[in-house]
Order: structure tokens, then sequence, then C-alpha cells
């Protein structure tokens, strides 16, 4: 891998995400020689895909290259590739581009899309962890419409029109909102010889609440927005089976529809050399004790959505969200630094700043400790939080631009389809 050999120590961080990032500012001047291997080179801000996919925002206004994030720091060393294995007794890695040796190692690889075992929905739906994944929604969405333009056929044409979202957490609600907004503002203006009032968004959620995580008020204020905006919510429905063309469900209901958006569910990475049955929790998440030290390891760490820090208050680990990974992050930089000098380490504790999610234009969702709330407030609110996390000046001007030009305008530019997605199209011929 070309890396020289540094008289300090030799940490690796696999994964350049939020809890990834985080830890390399904190170790940013410290007598340490640091790794960051991504398999990306740029780091993805999550909580807006979903505009990037309803052409809201290019997905360059939410990506930014790691190697500026690390330029200022000379003990640094990035390298692109995928790791492949970890050779726990050698303290190696192996990657697509050779192998590496580590003093530590800290996995922040993240987490995927979890199908639960169903292979089927797993092909043919549409997912939402990944800036290519969001473009090829982007281009779906956009390619529907096209194809629906072509047909006569009634049912060819609802089918193309339908769009369901699996999964009313915040990526699905907020997915759900914004493509309620696309029916209103920008599908009659763009295809003024379909009938797009036609377009169904219908929201499925296994359980009695969408947001199920945030608050009773927060659902409920969420579903009506949702309510208002025209998506039909499906509650205490499971998804069975996606075809590409039809959805079964576990009740009588069923669907014809071209999109599936699977948002039901995460999963941590697997990671082969630290996949043994003992080290993973649910969800394949590695299980850390309070210093995100992997079991049975001194050197190896785990932080972010990949971790699962089993406590008292917290069985299953904390929230796989970007406030754990980043504090995660930094806890374990302060502890590493630590670990050098011979100090105590210090037990991660989880300050929860809250959650919130948005629905649409003056429509979000607010849940901090003291207070809870809702509408125009909770909206500005919810802009500010996603500007001041995004990483890169230039990103939070874009990104703002955008938003306000968006707001006056009730417009979104970037509905382009730049690169095709290659969409079998024949199941929906008769
Ligand atoms: C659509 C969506 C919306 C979300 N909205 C919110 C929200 O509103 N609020 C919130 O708090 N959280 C939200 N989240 C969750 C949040 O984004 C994650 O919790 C957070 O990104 C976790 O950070 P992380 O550093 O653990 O992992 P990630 O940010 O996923 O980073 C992992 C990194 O590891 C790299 N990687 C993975 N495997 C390998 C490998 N084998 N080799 C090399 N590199 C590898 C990846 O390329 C990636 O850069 C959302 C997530 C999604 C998908």
């Amino acid at each position: 891998m070309n890396i020289p050999k540094s008289s300090f120590p030799r940490i690796i961080i696999v994964g350049g995400g939020f809890a990834g990032i985080a830890l390399a500012k904190k170790l940013s001047k410290k007598e340490v020689q640091v790794v960051l291997i991504d398999k990306h080179n740029y780091h993805t801000f999550q909580p807006l895909l979903y505009q990037v996919s309803t052409g809201g925002l290019e997905p360059d206004s939410i990506a930014y290259p790691i190697r500026k994030v690390l330029k200022d720091f000379p003990n640094f060393i990035f390298r692109l590739a995928k790791v492949t294995e970890i050779l726990t007794s050698e303290n190696i890695i192996n990657t697509n581009i050779g192998i590496l040796e580590y003093d530590y190692l800290v996995i922040a690889a993240g987490s995927k899309t979890n199908y639960y075992g169903n292979k089927e929905i797993a092909v043919n739906s549409m997912a939402m962890k990944s800036i290519p994944q969001s473009l090829n929604l982007r281009s779906l969405i956009l390619e529907n419409f096209e194809q629906a333009l072509l047909t006569d056929n009634y049912h060819e044409r609802n089918a193309l029109m339908n769009f369901m979202i699996v999964g009313a957490g915040p990526t699905g609600v907020e997915l759900a909102g914004a493509l309620a907004e696309i029916k209103k503002g920008i599908l009659p203006k763009d295809y003024p010889d379909l009938d797009t009032r036609r377009v169904q968004i219908n929201l499925i959620q296994s359980n009695s609440r969408v947001l199920k995580e945030m608050s009773e008020e927060a659902s409920e204020k969420a579903e009506e927005f949702l309510e208002e905006l025209g998506v039909h919510i499906w509650k205490n429905m499971r998804v069975t089976g996606y075809d590409g063309k039809t959805v079964t469900t576990n009740t009588e209901e069923i669907f014809e529809a071209a999109t599936l958006v699977w948002a039901a569910g995460v999963k941590g990475v697997k990671m082969k050399g630290l996949d043994a049955k003992e080290l993973l929790a649910g969800g394949n998440r590695i299980i850390v004790n309070q210093y995100n030290q992997v079991k049975g390891y001194d050197n190896i760490f785990a932080i972010g959505d990949i971790a699962s820090m089993q406590l008292k208050d917290l069985p299953n680990g904390h929230p796989m969200m970007a406030q754990p990974a980043i504090q995660q992050g930094e806890n374990l930089g302060e502890n590493l630094v630590r670990l050098l000098e011979n100090k105590p380490l210090n037990p991660f504790v989880y300050k929860d700043k809250g959650s919130m999610a948005t629905i649409g234009r003056n429509k979000a969702v607010v849940d901090l400790k003291k207070f809870k709330f809702q509408g125009v407030f909770a909206w500005f609110v919810w802009m500010y939080v996603h500007l001041f996390f995004l990483i890169g000046f230039r990103n939070r001007i874009v990104v703002f631009v955008n938003w306000v030009y968006n707001y006056i305008r009730f417009d979104r530019e970037a509905r382009l389809i730049i690169r095709p997605f290659k969409r079998n199209y024949d199941a929906f011929k008769n």
C-alpha cells in the first residue's frame, strides 16, 4: 500500500463516515500515524440522501472529499480501498490493494440495508444508503413517468406511478413527504399530458406508529402532515414479497408498483475476521465495551453504527444515528491518546441531543430533551441543524441557496436522468 513506516504507533481507521471522521479530527495533532481507509474517496452526509433521490439537491453538495478533511493533518494518510479481512492474530488488515499492519485498529464501517433475509425484495427494491443508490432512485422515479407517457394501459400506468415506501422511520417519512411535494408542485407542470392526480405514495409501517422512535406527539403530527400531503399510510402491515411488479403483504392487500423503496432497517457491515458469532449482537453489530473495545481485543475498537455497546438502559446498544457515531469517535480519539500515555480510559457516555424529521415545506417534528415542537419553527430548526453538521463551507452555502431557491420557486431543479437506471419494463406490459 506504499505507506511509510513511522516512529509513531499506527492507527488504522476503516471508514470515513461520521464516526471515522470525528475520530480522525481528534487525532490530528497527536504523535500517531493515522491511516484512514474508505471504499469511497468522499464522506457522505446520509441524512440528506432523500433530497438527492428527489431532485432537491445535487449529490456533490452532500459529499465531501476525505482527503480534503485530512489535508492539514501531517500525520495522516488516506487510501481508497475496501477492507476485506482482519487478520487479528497478526495485526494485519487485508484490502483490495494490499495488506497493512496496525498497532491499533478502529472499525467504523457503518451499516447496510437489512432485508431480513428476503432475497426477492433485496433484488427488486431500491435502497437509499449511498449516493449511487440515491441517484439510481432519482433516475428510476423520472424514468417511470417517461414510461407512463408511453402506455395507454390504465393498470400499467397506475403501477408506474405508484411509489411504495417500506419503513416509516425518518428516511421513509422524509422520502414520502418529498415525493408528495413533487406530485403537487412539479409533476403537473412537467407532465401535463399525464393525469398526475393518480400518482400514489404508499408508506408501509409494520407497527402502529410512524416515527416510532420519537415521541407520540411527533408521531401523531408527522402522520397528520403526511396525510395532508396525500400520502397513504398503512400501519401494522408487513411487506412479504416484491417481484419487481407486485407487492405482497401479510394482509389481504396487494399493490402493483414499479418502485418499492426499502427503508425498513439497517444492519452492521460484516467484517471478515471479526464476524465470529460471539463477537456479534443483533443486526451484525460488533459487541464493544464502554471504551468501544471489541470483546477480547485490547487494540481493536469499533465505533458508530457497526458497534453495539450494550448497557443496562440500552440493551440493544445506541441508536444507529449520526450523534452516537460522532460522540463515540470523539471519545475514542481522546481515549487512544490516553492509552498511549498510559492513562486510564474514559467510558463513553452518550449525550442525547434529541431527534427530528422533516415531512415537507414548513412541516417538521423535533423532540428535544425538554421541549417537543412541530411545524414551521421545527422545520427551521431541522434545516439549521442539518446545515450545521454538513461538512464543508461550500456544501453549506450550496445546500442553503438550493433550499431558499426551492422554497421560493416551489422547485427541484436536479430532476435529471444523468445516469439511467436500467429497469426492465417488460413486466409492466400486458
Ligand atoms: C437515508 C438515511 C437517512 C438518515 N438520516 C439520519 C438523520 O436524519 N439523523 C441521524 O442522526 N442519522 C440519520 N441516518 C443515520 C446516520 O447516517 C448513520 O447513523 C451514520 O452515518 C453512522 O455513521 P458511521 O460513521 O457509523 O457510518 P457511515 O457514516 O455509514 O460511514 C461508514 C463508512 O465506512 C465505509 N466502509 C464501509 N465498509 C467498508 C470497507 N469494507 N472498507 C472500506 N470502507 C468501508 C463507507 O464507505 C462509509 O464511508 C440516516 C441514514 C440514512 C441511510
